[in-house]
């Protein structure tokens, strides 16, 4: 409740900054692009072309060193989920150039471990976990559905039948924007779930159908978004009175620009949808923000998709992901440059 009064007087954007570590077996951290990281901010060591003194600064809601553990990056991200059961619409975004995290934070390392697990599950087991404590009060259901956009196509992620080779890529769903209910993908696959283990598997089938799309050579993940959506609806016991709150976690395409002079064909295609709706969300969060009176939600279908639970009363959270290497750091300025204009 505190928390909630409190984000609605602080607005409801945050963005926090996680910095990746060097990976096994590369150099060490005097290479490191990264001067100085505070609580709230970070600089960047700069050829002088960037910056007055070789140094630039950004600030953000909160910034995360390389050393960050899993559960310490949730820690902060937790009063979020428990605002989802009181009936708010939450999106937590990851977004950054391929390679520097984004999958680690929402779902966690390829090797999955207890200390490992991302955002995703800690955010769902914490849902399972509050709303039992509610039981006597408030009777919850929860559902998940799972969906990909790719080249400005919307693709459900939780298909289960044997035709699965066939169906895929199914049919675009229906988007409805606003209905009571706040599903607005009728048309996809919505899973009641119980338990974490329910999620674990319904995430792991919803991987497994995304690779089923890629090719060899065309690791898709980095070109699509996916977003996993959570329903729950409270009724309680006492009163009847039903709520919504949903909440979406959306892996977001690989930021990094491409050179159009240097790709052809699906490349540029992915290229240029991935641009387009990278900088649609940019635009409806940074209007959100600035608290501009029209937000541009139809420039993306990703944008369309979430547009019920970005602005109003819906909470945002955008996790921005650099990496420490001086071969990245390009690509690291735009991606603070972008996160800040959100901030
Ligand atoms: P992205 O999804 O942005 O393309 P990944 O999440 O796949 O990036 O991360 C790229 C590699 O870096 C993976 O091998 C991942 O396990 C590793 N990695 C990313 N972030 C961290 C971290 N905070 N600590 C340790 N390893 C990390
Ligand atoms: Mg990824």
């Amino acid at each position: 409740k505190l928390y909630n009064q409190l984000q609605d007087l602080k607005g409801n954007i945050r963005v926090y900054c996680r910095v990746r570590p060097f990976l096994g077996g590369q150099s060490t951290r005097l290479a490191s692009v990264v001067d100085n990281i505070d609580e709230g901010s970070i600089s960047i060591i700069t050829p002088s072309k960037y910056g007055k003194d070789g140094r630039k600064s950004f600030t953000f809601n909160k910034v995360f060193r390389p050393s960050a553990t899993q559960a310490e990056v949730f820690s902060d991200t937790q009063p979020l989920i428990r605002s989802v059961l009181d009936g708010y619409n939450v999106c937590i975004f990851a977004y950054g150039q391929t390679g520097t995290g984004k999958t680690y934070t929402m779902t966690g390392p390829n090797e999955l471990t207890e200390e490992g697990l991302g955002v995703n599950y800690r955010a769902l087991s914490d849902l399972f976990l509050l709303s039992k404590q509610r039981k006597d009060t408030i009777c919850y259901e929860i559902a998940v559905q799972m969906l990909e956009i790719y080249n400005e196509q919307v693709r459900d992620l939780l298909v289960t039948d044997g035709g699965l080779n066939k169906r895929y890529p199914i049919e675009q769903p229906k988007i409805r924007n606003s209905s009571s209910n706040g599903i607005n993908v009728p048309d996809a696959n919505l899973v009641p779930v119980s338990s974490t283990s329910d999620v674990i598997n319904l995430m792991n089938l919803g991987h497994k159908n995304r690779a089923v799309g890629a090719t060899a050579m065309n690791d898709r993940s980095s070109r699509s978004h996916s977003c996993l959506t959570v329903h729950v609806q409270g009724r309680d016991l006492t009163s009847g009175t039903i709520i919504h709150g949903s909440m979406h976690l959306v892996d977001l395409a690989g930021s990094e620009r491409v050179d159009k002079s240097e790709v052809t064909g699906d490349r540029l295609k992915e290229a240029v949808h991935i641009n387009k709706s990278l900088s649609a969300l940019g635009d409806v969060i940074a209007s959100l923000a600035q608290k501009s009176p029209h937000v541009p939600y139809r420039n993306s279908k990703l944008t369309q998709l979430l547009q019920d639970s970005l602005g109003g009363q819906a909470k945002t959270l955008m996790f921005v992901h650099i990496s420490p290497e001086p071969e990245a750091l390009a690509e690291t300025l735009s991606t603070l440059k972008f996160a800040e204009r959100v901030a």
